[in-house]
């Protein structure tokens, strides 16, 4: 009896493998990625490499980073511990703290002119380094065919603000 694996080549060394040892990748066909994961690691680590050597794009990597983990911990932070008292039809910016009406929000999580200041920060970031820009137009390719999918709300249509029970927890 023949055991069937299913398997695939590496892009990167020309080695078979099984398909675990492939990370996933949603722009492949199959979902899998062209190189195996050792591969795709030493990419990465020569990518990191070259950013290094350019001061402006490595500053640029950490700030982005800084931030991305500073917003993590501010939405946990604002999830887990802080209980915020807003009054009804109310909300409360996470980024300022401001407190304004809802309508004021359009269903975004911040303000509009927190949203106008962190998309600026975020597209400075993305003009300052080249993979970020790939990334970026990645992500746009995505969003649009998502769209075409489902319509104007992205993700199978996910409830808006205004749309969610108010009384959570
Ligand atoms: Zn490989
Ligand atoms: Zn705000």
């Amino acid at each position: 009896m023949k055991l069937q694996i299913i398997t695939r080549t590496c892009r990167g060394c020309g080695q078979t493998m099984p398909l675990d040892m492939f990370g996933t990748d949603r722009r492949e066909k199959d979902g899998k990625n062209r190189l195996c994961r050792a591969c795709l690691h030493r990419k990465y680590v020569r990518e990191y490499a070259e950013i290094k050597k350019d001061p402006e794009r490595y500053a640029a990597l950490l700030e982005q980073r800084r931030k991305n983990s500073e917003d993590y911990r501010r939405k946990r932070g604002a999830r887990k511990v802080v209980r915020h008292e807003v009054p009804e039809g109310m909300k409360r910016c996470p980024r300022c703290g401001k407190i304004m009406p809802r309508e004021v929000f359009r269903g975004a999580s911040y303000c509009p002119d927190c949203r106008r200041a962190y998309n600026r920060e975020r597209w400075e970031a993305i003009k300052a380094s080249d993979w970020m820009h790939e990334r970026f137009l990645q992500t746009k390719r995505r969003t649009y065919k998502l769209k075409k999918l489902y319509g104007n709300k992205g993700m199978g249509g996910r409830p808006t603000d205004a749309e969610r029970p108010r009384d959570r927890g």
